[in-house]
């Protein structure tokens, strides 16, 4: 192998891990069988058995340290000595490239290559001349889903690639942040590394599938010589190689899980480009990785791929394809060169030269005219006299020209050497003015591409953020809806309230109305009453001399009920003249019996007898009326003493009340002074007339009493004939004599008793009558006597004053009964006023209740709206603020991020640099330096050490 080799090649280096306990727990083995020369290895697997060997090959067990120091060591030395350097990890997730590439950056033991690179970047610098300046800046992006973003400045996330003639290809516009020490470095890292942490967990995605590009470039400057020199060392940890459908993209739709592993194909194809030895065309511009990695796929770069892969069985088919790969990538030549620019020095012996070789040439020329005049004017020229370069340059004679194939201008040969070490651009093969075009015109596109894939970017966030609005605001629309809908129905309670409140008012209103109305009515009922009260009362009166008169009179009637002894002494006397006239009938042919005889003649006493009582009776009567004549007057005169009385009476009453002043109850004594004196006349006119009456049916019994007497005389009389007749009818019973004249004398007696009978049954039912009469007559004059005799007492119970008193105590609490009723009814008028006050009150308060609600409502619904249109208007604002921010950024994209970075800190070589030698940070030197205008820096410290 030898070291020109070394140097182009693509140096491929491979590490096994050891077996993970899932390989182990799957009943995964080894099937890896390692070299001792650490170079080759030997696969026994189940579908492939056979050996690899790469330029080193690490088993399991290998440290950090022997992985750094045995294959990454070197480039970090040429990368100091100028060149462009990178590393690859290759391998399936899990394989260990993270592992091997950062490993624990805390850890001495188990940090990985990258923190070790930079130890070894700041340690050769320390340890270089402090002749040297250096500046070293990192950058740090990561390739995911074909869009390029910077991970010190996670907003930029889809970055252009460019590429020009003297820088060759770079991200535009990544952050590049300047460091001063290994401890920047590692925060520069472990910042870079959160984002991308933040950013997956963001997009639900894993970060084994993108491909991460950490970058570091030394800059050096040789302040004896000036000349520069830079070398940048790219490490990149690839996407695992596993195909997508063995873990399975998660979540990821098949034209994602292509896009993911879009990069990695195309690495795949350019490697197979780069080796097969019969492509032209290598299609690094298929993906962003392998655009980035041009330089140092075939290119301006030392290269070194370590491939990671499990030894175990469970991996087997994973592990032959990186192995496969590693081989492959193996045999890609690399044309490393150094970038350095000259010094004055040097350009000055170059200009030298220069010069030198143009009299040199000048004089080759003449030489050759010289000659060329020789050939044309036919003339030879031998051999030997044959101008040359040498001859030229060292004689006078015509110059000998030099190859013109071989040109020895080192400017050109620079030109041409750079321009070779670049990979082709795709065919075709284009003029240098072409190429240059072509390469202007690309980046422009690219740019564009890129605006394009962002603007298309943030409008499907915006899109996403619009419909993520649109949810919010369809559940805002919702829940105000529905509180509207509540608030609705509250309101239509409210109503409902309302309404009824109304109407329970109405109601009151309308229940105080009839209660007035029964009020009124009560009080004219009481009025009524009172009235009825008094009619009651006379009406009372009234009744009980109705009452009265009746039972007096059963009871006079039954004392004097005559007629039943006179019916049966009539019934006697009737029958005694039927026997009287069956005598005379039976006089003609048979002769009357003596004990008829007798019995007439019983009859006969028994008729005088009768007619006695009869005259006893009259004679009763008689004196009766007497009696009741002189009660009459009596009566009469004690009337008229009554009125005189109570006439007295009244005056003096009328005057004490007037004395008493008392108007209610001077009016009820003159109400019922008026009633008693109406009352009182017309008991005196009936009693004047009842007492005329009396008069005249005394006068009326006076005649029949005469009559009776006539009829006495006459009933005497015949009486007496009929003695006669007896004595003669005895007289005839013994001698039968005159027997004619018996008859007629019988006969007259006859007549004369049924003339008399019926003249007596004429007067006893007149008599009858006017006795029932004149017992009335009494009784309505007992009555009306005991009338007066009551209000006689009455006035005299008026008259005394206790009675009075007492009267008035009665009418008082009358009264005062009344005025309770009345007080009762004012209270429950005042008390029912009161509770309508109150409703009326209490509706007003809920009509302002009610209203106030509304007016909150409204208040509410308008408050709402003009947050709404507030929060739409800040939104808006926000979403304008954000936009110019981007814009801004995107136009300061470098400013953002690490501000610490964007000051260049030159780190000058540690071992004659006195006092700050430990520090490898100069303060006095920082100088503001932004991308590439390292020169600025470097000037303006210079300025100010001047100063
Ligand atoms: P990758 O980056 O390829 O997906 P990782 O670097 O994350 O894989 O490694 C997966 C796991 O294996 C990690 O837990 C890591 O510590 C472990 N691992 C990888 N390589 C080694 C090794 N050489 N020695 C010990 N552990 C390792």
């Amino acid at each position: 192998m030898s070291n020109a080799n070394a140097g182009n090649n693509i140096k491929v280096v491979c590490r096994f891990r050891p077996q993970n306990s899932r390989e182990i727990r799957e009943g995964g083995v080894p099937i890896i069988n390692y070299d001792e020369n650490g170079e080759t290895c030997r696969m026994e697997g189940k579908e492939f058995q056979g050996n690899f060997t790469f330029d080193r090959i690490f088993p399991p067990e290998t440290t950090q340290k022997a992985v750094f120091d045995e294959s990454i060591k070197p480039i970090v030395d040429e990368v100091i000595s100028g060149y462009n350097g990178t590393v690859f990890a290759y391998g399936q997730t899990g394989s260990g490239k993270t592992h091997t590439m950062m490993g624990n950056m805390d850890d001495d033991e188990f940090k990985g290559l990258i923190p070790r690179i930079v130890e070894q970047i700041f340690a050769s610098i320390i340890a270089s001349p402090s002749t040297i300046e250096y500046t070293v800046k990192v950058s740090y992006m990561e390739i995911y889903m074909e869009k390029i973003r910077d991970l010190l400045n996670p907003q930029n996330d889809n970055l252009p690639i460019h590429e020009e003639k003297n820088r060759g290809v770079y991200v535009k516009g990544l952050l590049e942040v300047y460091v001063s020490s290994i401890q920047e470095v590692y925060e520069v890292m472990k910042r870079g590394g959160s984002a991308r942490i933040v950013a997956y967990t963001n997009m639900n995605a894993e970060s084994s599938r993108s491909h991460s590009i950490f970058v570091i470039t030394v800059n050096q400057k040789n302040l004896t010589d000036g000349s520069v020199k830079s070398g940048k060392l790219s490490l990149v940890d690839l996407a695992g190689s596993e195909k997508v459908g063995k873990t399975g993209a998660s979540g990821q739709t098949l034209e994602e899980a292509k896009k993911i592993n879009k990069s990695l194909s195309a690495l795949g194809m350019v490697i197979n480009a780069l080796t097969d030895g019969k492509s032209t065309h290598i299609p690094y511009r298929d993906s962003k990785l392998t655009r980035i990695l041009q330089e140092s796929l075939g290119g301006n770069s030392r290269t070194t791929l370590i491939i990671n892969s499990s030894p175990s069985s469970f991996n087997e088919a994973e592990t032959l394809s990186t192995l496969r790969f590693g081989m492959r990538a193996k045999s890609i030549k690399n044309k490393a060169k150094v970038n350095a620019e000259l010094s004055p020095a040097e350009l000055k012996a170059l200009l030298k030269k220069a010069k030198s070789d143009a009299v040199s040439f000048q004089q080759y020329i003449s030489a050759l005219e010289g000659e060329v005049g020789v050939w044309r004017s036919g003339g030879n020229v031998p051999k030997e006299k044959w101008a040359s370069m040498e001859k030229g340059s060292n004689s006078t004679a015509p110059p000998t020209p030099t190859t013109p194939t071989n040109p020895t201008n080192p400017a050109i040969e620079a030109a041409k050497k750079e321009i070779d070490s670049r990979p082709s651009t795709p065919a075709p093969i284009l003029e240098k003015d072409e190429r240059e075009e072509f390469l202007r015109r690309e980046n422009e596109l690219t740019d564009q591409i890129a605006d394009k894939e962002s603007i298309l970017a943030n409008q499907e966030k915006l899109l996403l953020e619009m419909k993520e609005e649109l949810d919010s605001y369809k559940d805002q629309e919702e829940t105000i809806t529905r509180e509207n809908k509540q608030m609705v129905t509250e309101l239509n309670d409210l109503k409902v309230q309302l309404e009824k409140v109304t109407y329970d008012n109405k109601e009151s209103d309308i229940t105080m109305d009839s209660l007035r109305e029964a009020n009124v009515e009560l009080t004219n009922e009481l009025d009524s009453l009172k009235r009825s009260l008094t009619d009651l009362r006379a009406a009372q009166k009234e009744g009980d001399k109705e009452q009265k008169k009746q039972e007096k009179m059963a009871q006079i009637l039954a004392e004097l009920d005559p007629t039943g002894v006179i019916s049966a002494k009539e019934k006697q006397i009737r029958d005694t003249v039927l026997k009287l006239e069956s005598i005379d009938s039976a006089q003609e042919n048979v002769t009357i019996n003596i004990e008829e005889l007798i019995s007439v003649r019983h009859e006969l006493a028994e008729s005088k007898a009768l007619v006695s009582t009869h005259e006893q009776t009259i004679n009763e009567l008689h004196q009766e009326n007497e009696h009741l004549t002189r009660k009459r007057d009596e009566l009469e005169y004690r009337l008229n003493s009554l009125e005189l009385e109570y006439e007295e009476l009244l005056d003096k009453t009328i005057a004490e009340e007037e004395a008493n002043n008392n108007i209610d109850i001077s009016e009820t004594i003159a109400e019922l002074r008026g009633k008693l004196e109406a009352q009182f006349v017309a008991k005196k006119e009936v009693q004047q007339k009842e007492i005329d009456e009396l008069k005249q049916e005394l006068e009326k019994k006076n005649e029949e009493l005469h009559k009776l007497n006539s009829a006495l005389v006459d009933l005497k009389k015949a009486n007496e004939e009929l003695q006669i007749a007896i004595n003669e009818k005895d007289a005839r019973s013994e001698s039968h004599k005159n027997v004619a004249e018996k008859e007629k004398d019988m006969e007259r007696i006859r007549k004369t008793m049924a003339q008399q009978l019926a003249d007596f049954d004429v007067m006893k039912k007149a008599l009858m009558r006017d006795l029932q009469n004149r017992c009335e007559k009494v009784v309505e004059l007992e009555i009306s006597l005991d009338e007066t005799r009551e209000q006689y007492n009455n006035v005299l119970r008026n008259n005394n004053n206790k009675a009075q008193q007492k009267k008035m105590a009665f009418l008082e609490r009358n009264l005062e009964q009344l005025t309770n009723v009345q007080k009762q009814l004012v209270e429950q008028n005042s008390s029912l006023k009161k509770e309508v006050a109150i409703a009326e009150r209490k509706l007003l308060a809920r009509n302002e209740r009610i209203q106030a609600l509304e007016a909150l409502l409204q208040d509410a619904q308008e408050k709402l709206t003009t947050q709404n249109q507030k929060f739409e208007a800040q939104l808006q604002a926000v979403r304008e603020r954000l936009e110019q921010a981007r814009s801004q950024k995107s136009i300061n994209s470098s400013s953002a991020g690490f501000n610490f970075g964007r000051i260049a800190k030159p780190i000058r070589g540690g071992s004659s640099n006195g006092p700050d030698a430990g520090s490898p940070i100069n303060n006095s030197q920082i100088a503001q330096v932004q991308g590439k205008n390292d020169r600025r820096g470097s000037w303006l410290s210079g300025f100010r050490q001047s100063q």
